[in-house]
């Protein structure tokens, strides 16, 4: 399967922050591409809180943002040692050993990992010191999105990676790309695999090429400790459930495509970066929003007059 661009494939389903953009054919919105737009280079600040979060469950955005040239600075704020599912990895090792696991998997996808477990090797606590940790490691880097895990998730370093993550997104500027990706636990048996996370509707799908699968795939064999083959199988069937359910709810939606990543927008306004547009596929749900009008000279944002 070799799927067109986004940003030569028809948009079926577009929602608010797309009306702009938007004609109405037939009932439904197909929306245009602003002309003459200029990309720039994304700066991403990603944060997780465990070494095969990223790979895993955002995996694919990851790839498609670096092929574009983009810039990642992955955030690992734990290795899992609470959680560790393979106890023959005793402590020091276990690090050691994801620590050099993690590093294939993110260089298999383009990218090198920042591990801050020197504090947090059992657990990510969310406190005065990492709060501003965080803020200084976000005024150093200045990042135009983010990408975090959704803060209602089973696992408590998830949710406090999510809040890390959440307050300078929503400090920075009203529209800073704030995108949540939704992890899962996976077992050997399909069955075993279930959503880690709940309430995730996704405002956008990531639709996976066939080499952009094989490059996640290949990336997530570096995970040995973890049980990659067990990943691979729960990997794909989210993957595939995700495709399902969009195709259910929306049948003319991105026709002929098998597996896709599920997202959700978090900012607090704006239009998604056309950077991003070009990759993500808006879907007709939306994050609740104020209707008040937003004046760009007030926030210094292209944003719709209404959201
Ligand atoms: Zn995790």
């Amino acid at each position: 399967m070799t799927l067109r661009s986004p940003s030569r494939a028809p948009f079926v389903f577009s929602w608010v922050h797309d009306r702009l953009f938007a004609v109405p054919i037939g009932g439904f919105f197909v929306a245009t591409k602003k002309k003459g737009r200029v990309m720039q280079k994304l700066r991403i600040l990603a944060i997780t809180g465990h070494d095969d979060d990223l790979t895993l469950h955002c995996g694919g955005l990851i790839i498609e943002l670096l092929e574009r040239g983009h810039e990642i600075t992955p955030i690992i704020m734990t290795l899992g040692q609470r959680g560790q599912r393979f106890p023959q990895f005793g402590n020091g090792l276990a690090w050691e050993v994801r620590k050099a696991e993690t590093r294939a998997a993110y260089a298999t996808m383009g990218m090198t990992p920042n591990f801050v477990h020197t504090r947090y090797e059992q657990e990510c606590d969310i406190d005065a010191r990492s709060r501003d940790e965080m803020k200084r490691l976000v005024a150093d880097l200045e990042p135009h999105m983010f990408l975090a895990h959704w803060p209602v998730d089973v696992n408590p370093d998830h949710r406090a990676g999510a809040v890390l993550a959440m307050e300078p997104a929503f400090q920075r500027n009203v529209n800073t790309e704030l995108i949540f990706f939704k992890p899962h636990s996976a077992g050997r048996e399909t069955a075993m695999t279930r959503p880690q996370v709940t309430c995730f509707i996704p405002t956008h799908y990531l639709p996976l090429r066939e080499e952009v699968i094989e490059i996640k795939r290949r990336s997530v064999i570096h995970h040995v400790s973890q049980d990659p083959e067990a990943m691979l199988i729960g990997q794909q069937k989210v993957q595939e459930e995700d495709a399902e359910e969009l195709r259910a709810h929306f049948p003319n939606f991105l026709p002929g495509v098998t597996e896709v990543e599920a997202y959700i927008r978090g900012n607090r306004a704006g239009a998604l970066l056309p950077e991003l547009a070009d990759i993500l596929y808006p879907t007709p749900y939306l994050l609740p929003r104020s209707v008040v009008r937003h004046d760009p000279k007030v926030y210094g944002v292209d944003a719709p007059s209404t959201l």
